[in-house]
């Protein structure tokens, strides 16, 4: 009877701790008091089994008076009951391991997996630091994507600037301080020149001698190039092009006129360029006939000027720019030639930052 209590007693803690799916730490208390051994493993189902039926031929064996007991059909009963109930609770304690062995699967599972993402991860910023120590000295560069304006910092350490620089060019021309602006001082010649498909534009270089004059100081014509759609904005406005000529002081001072275009009659200049095309991507060709800068210029010669930048790597500032206000045309046709070959090969505009922009009455 004292045993029958005790198995009723553990099966109710059982079925209780299986109610509220049991701790393994409750679940190892259940099973030390259950087997009689203090231990914190579990018994095996199998064991349970036996330790229930040792236990009933025990309370077989304990009072010889139930032996002499006639009719023991309470006695029977009873046995039964309790072989039943070490069974339940065998099976009961079974479930229980098979659910805590399948929780620490998991835990191990899930452990490895940690550990295998730490390592790639610290792969990876072994990596990341290497590249980082590494200066870079990258010399491809594009207007779309990855190699686009907004990465040309970080593909050259001398391209700083494209990224960190606050006199950057282009920018939109807007609430410029309108003075007497002194008029540029051309000295350009029919000359000699050459030209090339670089990958970025078409650059044509100029044979020496084409001059302007601005501030006092004197810069020679280098090349002049060209970028669909301009890169300059007036009062938040493109046009479908624009012209850049290049100027060089002797000292090495910059100085770039900007020769906005726009849909309209022919640009001879344009069609000598575009007649001469080399074939091949930056092969150099030079044509036996000479081209006039001055037929790059606009009729009338108000501009705007600030101080700015490169508008390709590596963006060097210190760039007095000068940008005429009245466009020059072009006909449809030439700009469908140019933008077949560069739809676009322009930077975005860059912050003012403040500059000062001065405009011609
Ligand atoms: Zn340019």
């Amino acid at each position: 009877m004292r045993n029958l209590i005790a198995l009723i007693a553990c099966s109710c803690v059982v079925l209780s701790a299986s109610a509220n799916d049991p701790a393994p730490a409750a679940a190892a208390k259940l099973a030390a008091s259950v087997s009689k051994p203090a231990s914190l493993s579990l018994p095996s189902k199998e064991a349970m089994a036996k330790e229930a039926a040792k236990e009933s031929a025990s309370i077989k064996k304990e009072s010889p008076a139930r032996k002499a007991a006639p009719a023991p059909v309470e006695d029977d009963k009873e046995q039964e009951a309790e072989v039943a109930l070490s069974a339940k609770i065998a099976e009961r304690l079974a479930e229980l391991r098979e659910r805590q062995q399948a929780r620490a699967t998991a835990a191990v599972r899930a452990k490895k997996a940690a550990e295998a993402k730490r390592r790639e991860e610290e792969k990876a910023a072994a990596a990341a630091a290497i590249l980082a120590a590494t200066p870079k000295r990258g010399t491809v560069w594009s207007y779309e994507g990855e190699l686009g304006p907004a990465n040309w910092s970080k593909i050259n350490v001398d391209w700083a600037k494209c990224g960190m620089g606050n006199r950057q060019s282009p920018i939109d021309l807007r609430d410029g301080i309108k003075v007497n602006l002194e008029q540029i001082g051309f000295d350009y010649h029919p000359s000699s020149f050459n030209e090339v498909n670089n990958g970025h534009t078409i650059q044509v270089t100029v044979g020496g001698g084409n001059f302007i004059t601005v501030g006092n100081q004197t810069y020679e014509l280098q090349q002049f190039h060209f970028h669909r759609p301009s890169e300059e904005r007036i009062n938040g406005k493109g046009t479908e092009m624009v012209m850049h000529l290049v100027h060089k002081s002797y000292d090495g001072k910059i100085a770039i006129i900007a020769v906005l275009l726009e849909r309209g009659q022919p640009h001879s200049l344009m069609q000598t360029i575009w007649d001469n095309l080399p074939l091949e991507k930056n092969e150099v060709v030079a044509p036996s006939i000479v081209i006039d800068p001055m037929d790059a210029l606009p009729e009338k010669r108000e501009y705007f000027t600030y101080m700015g930048s490169l508008t390709e790597p590596p963006c060097t500032e210190g760039v007095l720019w000068l940008v005429f206000k009245q466009p020059r045309q072009a006909s449809p046709a030439q700009m469908a030639l140019f933008s077949r070959l560069y739809p676009l090969n322009a930077r975005p505009v860059q912050p003012t930052s403040g500059r000062m922009i001065k405009e011609s009455n």
